[in-house]
């Protein structure tokens, strides 16, 4: 038998319901990370981490423990809530939310960053059924049922191809190879994303005019 089949989701669908459940990642899905973390690598480290450069996952530039420290840093809670959205990320959200979709917000940080994580989402107005910090995240989106994973980590998007997932993510520079070589829906921004999710989720792209 296909060992595959055994690492699929039990909840796992082939075909997206009417109502979808979405899981959404944070940084680098919902906002611009990379640039945080690049500034902090610098102030610490004096090292930089330019974002065109990044091809793969792994941030060699850094030793594992700098890293740490930088992730650390940029996941306290004034860091968290001084975070601005991508353009068009809280509109795309709001409107799946109000066409009845299942919203869980989605990051690989410690549950103590959950509190400050709430209150950014509410300050920047974008829906959501659950917020989960932790980092189980593709193993969680399958005993809750997701349908949908939007995030731009190769492994999560790997991992959950794997287990009948269907995945999207906004275009990076380490992502670039999985979006050619596998059935993702990739977009260099949320405007497109929305664009190319509209057959799965039947929400429209906005028309322009259309207030923000
Ligand atoms: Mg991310």
């Amino acid at each position: 038998m296909d060992q595959r089949l055994h690492r699929r989701c039990p909840a796992a669908l082939t075909t997206i319901p009417g109502v979808v459940r979405i899981a959404i990642d944070i940084d680098s899905t919902l906002h611009q990370y990379w640039c945080v973390l690049s500034e902090a690598a610098k102030r610490r480290f004096g090292v930089a981490l330019p974002y065109e450069e990044q091809y793969d996952w792994g941030v060699t530039r850094l030793r594992p423990e700098q890293l740490r420290v930088c992730i650390e840093e940029t996941h306290r809670d004034g860091a968290i809530e001084a975070s601005e959205p991508y353009p068009d990320a809280v509109e795309t959200v709001r409107a799946w939310h109000e066409a009845g979709h299942f919203i869980h917000i989605t990051s690989h940080r410690v549950d103590s960053a959950r509190p400050a994580t709430v209150r950014w989402l509410e300050r920047i107005g974008l829906p959501f059924d659950e917020v989960y910090c932790s980092f189980d995240k593709v193993s969680r989106c399958c005993q809750i049922g997701i349908d949908l994973l939007i995030d731009d980590s190769p492994l999560n998007i790997a991992s959950a191809l794997e287990r009948g997932i269907a995945v999207a993510t906004i275009a990076h520079p380490w992502n670039r190879d999985v979006c050619e070589e596998e059935d993702v829906v990739c977009a260099p921004d949320w405007a497109q994303l929305r664009e190319r999710l509209a057959p799965l989720l039947g929400v429209p792209p906005r028309a322009s005019g259309e207030p923000r």
